[in-house]
């Protein structure tokens, strides 16, 4: 059974790869608005604004998941993800286990 909430990871690592890189932050006195590096040699000193929200929404929580969210993030994400799952999997038929330890199918008695 597939978790119709399970993002493509494939997709969301292309798209994360296409991505200004991270980190990214909120503003500080710009609330809604989402800064990155615009040079990875000087990150603090040349900044660039990547984003502004639309303030007419309850824009501050927005801007500051976004700017967790960023690329750098995600990809380790994905890849961690990716991992565990290896970890995870069936060792018989690759299944990923849901809600036990061990495959029902393969390990119907548990793993014992
Ligand atoms: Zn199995």
């Amino acid at each position: 059974m597939t978790d119709s909430r399970r993002p493509d990871l494939d997709d969301l690592e292309a798209k994360a790869r296409a991505a200004t890189p991270g980190p990214w932050r909120q503003g500080h006195v710009e609330r809604s608005h989402v800064f990155c590096p615009a040079s990875h040699v000087d990150r603090m000193a040349d900044e660039r604004n990547l984003l502004r929200l639309n303030p007419h929404f309850p824009y501050e929580a927005d801007a500051a998941f976004i700017a967790a969210a960023n690329p750098t993030a995600v990809l380790w994400m994905v890849e961690r993800i990716r991992q565990l799952e290896e970890i995870a999997s069936c060792s018989v038929c690759g299944a990923l286990p849901t809600q036990a330890l061990y495959c029902g199918a393969c390990f119907p008695d548990g793993g014992e």
